[in-house]
């Protein structure tokens, strides 16, 4: 069965190797928000002949045909997922690395009248929240 990503690739005409196609997989099937080296480790356990420096090149490619977006979630590590028309943010968890997407229908409207106090019609924007987790949140006690 063919990809998601695969198909969009093949949509805008870009040839696809094998080696391709199963970086391809790899990232339509993400839950998560992977760097290379974690595409990498998913991409070898499917065929191992597959090279960091091919995963790279791979994820740039993708990335510049607007198949990827790539997040920088202050760890030093880019990180990628799909583009979709189903716009989220993220929080991320200073602690574990964790990236939980949210949508708030607040926020989205919020930033809609800044620009637009601004002079400006919005098209876009980037939310990023940093923090900890609650330790206290599954606890029983009211102390
Ligand atoms: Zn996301």
């Amino acid at each position: 069965m063919i990809s998601r990503i695969e198909q969009r690739c093949v949509d805008k005409g870009m040839k696809m190797t094998g080696q391709r196609r199963v970086i391809a997989r790899v990232l339509s099937e993400a839950q998560d928000h992977p760097d290379v080296e974690e595409v990498y480790r998913r991409a070898t356990a499917i065929d191992p002949r597959i090279s960091i420096a091919t995963v790279y090149r791979t994820v740039r490619l993708f990335e510049e045909n607007s198949i990827l977006e790539r997040h920088d979630f202050r760890d030093g590590r880019a990180r990628y997922e799909e583009v979709s028309d189903d716009h989220h943010d993220h929080l991320i968890d200073m602690e574990t690395g964790r990236v939980i997407e949210f949508r708030n229908t607040d926020i989205e409207r919020l930033q809609e009248e800044i620009a637009r106090t601004l002079g400006y019609e919005l098209k876009g924007h980037r939310l990023e929240l940093y923090g900890l987790a609650l330790k206290d949140r599954n606890r029983d006690d009211t102390g």
